[in-house]
């Protein structure tokens, strides 16, 4: 994609969509396997889009994280438009569906901002692969937080934050399990070593030097 896109090189199988500044998508290309990591906000499709198309780029699969709608803003779209699978965590689905209402302060906003579904979407647990990267147990955020993992790079979703060349949690008010956010995050950087894509922040070489 060198030179054809303005999507932001983090490695050379990573790649940052500029377009979703707010709430970041990551595309993830490997051999065969293109993958966007979650769809950002809602109203940002036809940008992702034209982002996607200048850099060549047509997505296979989208996985989403979690059920906050700054993440499944547009899979509806991705997913028409590319004919891309869509991928949701087993335990947020019904959230995601509006099966159950998020608990805490995120019932207003999940009632306020209807978010379409795709035609046809599967869900995933942790440890599930899905072209080449690993889904994560991250709970503590939402119920069902995944992040997905493969060599040296990790998108950790709202797990966690980055500012600077520090890892920070998320805020505490959008916390679903607060103890459990902590445990997800020490468990996950644990014993990783290579890029962490989060959704808030810019990604960042861990572990530090
Ligand atoms: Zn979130």
């Amino acid at each position: 994609m060198k030179g054809v896109g303005i999507t932001k090189a983090i490695t050379h199988a990573v790649y940052q969509l500029e377009s979703t500044r707010g709430s970041y998508v990551y595309l993830w290309r490997q051999g065969s396997n293109t993958i966007l990591v979650d769809s950002s906000l809602p109203g940002k499709g036809p940008s992702m889009i034209a982002e996607l198309d200048a850099a060549g780029v047509h997505p296979q699969k989208i996985l989403i994280t979690h059920y906050d709608v700054d993440h499944i803003g547009n899979m509806a779209m991705l997913s028409e438009h590319y004919s891309a699978e869509v991928w949701i965590p087993q335990e947020d689905a019904p959230y995601v569906t509006g099966e159950k209402a998020r608990p805490g302060i995120k019932r207003m906003i999940g009632a306020m901002i209807k978010v379409d579904m795709p035609k046809a979407w599967s869900t995933l647990g942790a440890g599930h692969e899905v072209g080449g990267l690993y889904a994560v147990a991250s709970p503590g955020h939402t119920p069902g937080h995944l992040a997905y993992r493969a060599d040296q790079v990790l998108f950790v979703g709202d797990a966690f934050r980055t500012r600077g060349d520090q890892v920070i949690p998320s805020p505490r008010f959008l916390a679903w399990d607060r103890d459990l956010e902590k445990t997800s995050r020490a468990r996950l950087l644990g014993d990783f070593a290579g890029w962490i894509c989060p959704a808030h922040g810019e990604p960042l070489a861990w572990p530090p030097l």
